[in-house]
């Protein structure tokens, strides 16, 4: 056994659970089903204090982000949220809503860089509604700014009008580049800036500051430019062309849930945000799907790949969630697929215990010796 995978495996990781509302918590229950294999299987210790956000924590006491949920964050490695938001709260105040929950938690811990990773598969290639002679190799890192722009400026509305008002500084675009370069030095070394530069102020300046940090920093990765609306349609026409997607909140949350559809289900797309320490936030990039909430039907992949994520980039376990990933590909190469996906899919309890059963017998031993 190496040192670091010793070191690794004498620690207690803390990990704040946040299941939420709609199908959150039934994903989060699948989550959880498959840490305690993982635990069992690769001797991981996983300590999982779970805490109330959105809709649930408005419900319990009033704020969509309680304290004691923060307080329970910063001691922890990482967060693993299920998903916000219902038809419940829809009509709540501002400041009452479910969605302000996440608004806040990303702000609160700077999480400024969301890893939104598109890779389609062979196994559901049919399941897209893009040709598959489109979806060989796709393997994409779509890079999303997430703590500034458009979200978070000012608002108003008074007498018949409405103001959102977007703005990024030098730092925000600094640091998110400096994270799609990190990235893109451990692929092919492209990343691909888009913006509505020839309308927008702030996409001229997210312009200069990327190339400025590029050229300074990071010589052997290259930047072009795209205009998002040249991308949302190039990235269904050639999606196999991109590398590292950089771009501002807005288009990338646009854009994720367009490129969603090259993998065929947002049921399978997974997300992590990051701040500049370790501590990450990780969550399916699906919503709470309240047309389906309670029916057992729900993907878990979405989450199961989250916590694959998280076992990466925030607890450093890169066998464990390699192990987790072959696990979940093999499982879609049998056709373990849920009704997202396949008429008389299986439901989410039933691919939960397909992908424990199947971990149990992974050959840890071996992995971990690497
Ligand atoms: P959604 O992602 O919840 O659902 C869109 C469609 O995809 C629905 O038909 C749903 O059934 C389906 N779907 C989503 N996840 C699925 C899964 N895992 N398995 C099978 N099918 C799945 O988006 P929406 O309907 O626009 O929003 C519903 C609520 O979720 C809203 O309140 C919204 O604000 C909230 N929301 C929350 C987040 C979050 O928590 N990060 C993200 C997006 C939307």
């Amino acid at each position: 056994m190496s040192s670091d995978t010793a070191s690794r495996l004498e620690r207690t990781f803390k990990v704040v659970g946040l299941p939420g509302d709609g199908i959150g918590p039934e994903v989060y229950a699948s989550a959880c089903q498959v840490l305690a294999v993982m635990e069992e299987q690769f001797g991981l210790r996983i300590e999982l204090d779970e805490q109330l956000i959105g809709g649930a924590a408005i419900d319990a006491g009033g704020s969509p982000l309680p304290q004691a949920t923060i307080d329970a964050c910063r001691k922890a490695d990482a967060a693993l949220l299920g998903a916000v938001g219902g038809p419940k709260w829809d009509g709540n105040p501002a400041d009452k809503r479910p969605e302000l929950g996440l608004l806040k938690i990303r702000a609160e811990f700077n999480l400024f860089c969301n890893l939104r990773p598109i890779v389609t598969h062979p196994a559901l290639h049919g399941f897209s509604p893009i040709k598959p002679d489109r979806l060989a190799n796709v393997d994409l890192m779509l890079v999303r700014e997430l703590t500034g722009g458009i979200y978070f400026g000012k608002k108003w509305r008074k007498d018949g009008q409405a103001e959102d008002i977007c703005s990024y500084n030098r730092e925000e675009i600094t640091r998110v580049t400096r994270a799609a370069a990190r990235i893109a030095q451990q692929r092919d070394r492209r990343i691909t800036l888009v913006d509505k530069a020839n309308v927008l102020e702030t996409s001229r300046l997210w312009r200069e500051v990327v190339h400025q940090v590029i050229a300074d920093e990071f010589p052997d990765v290259q930047v072009e430019n795209m205009f998002v609306d040249a991308a949302a349609m190039h990235l269904l026409s050639r999606p196999a062309d991109f590398d590292v997607m950089l771009t501002e909140n807005l288009f990338g949350d646009i854009l994720s849930d367009e490129a969603s559809m090259l993998c065929g289900s947002l049921g399978l797309l997974p997300s992590a945000s990051l701040n500049e320490e370790q501590f990450g936030l990780y969550e399916p990039v699906h919503g709470s799907a309240p047309d389906i909430a309670g029916k057992g039907i729900a993907n878990p992949y979405a989450m199961l790949l989250s916590v694959a994520m998280m076992l990466r980039h925030s607890l450093g376990c890169n066998r464990e969630a390699d192990a987790l990933e072959q696990t979940i590909f093999s499982c879609w190469n049998d056709g373990i697929l849920t009704v997202d996906l396949v008429e008389n899919g299986l439901g989410t309890r039933e691919i939960t215990e397909t992908v424990c059963q199947r971990l149990s017998s992974h050959d840890s031993s071996r992995r971990t010796a690497e």
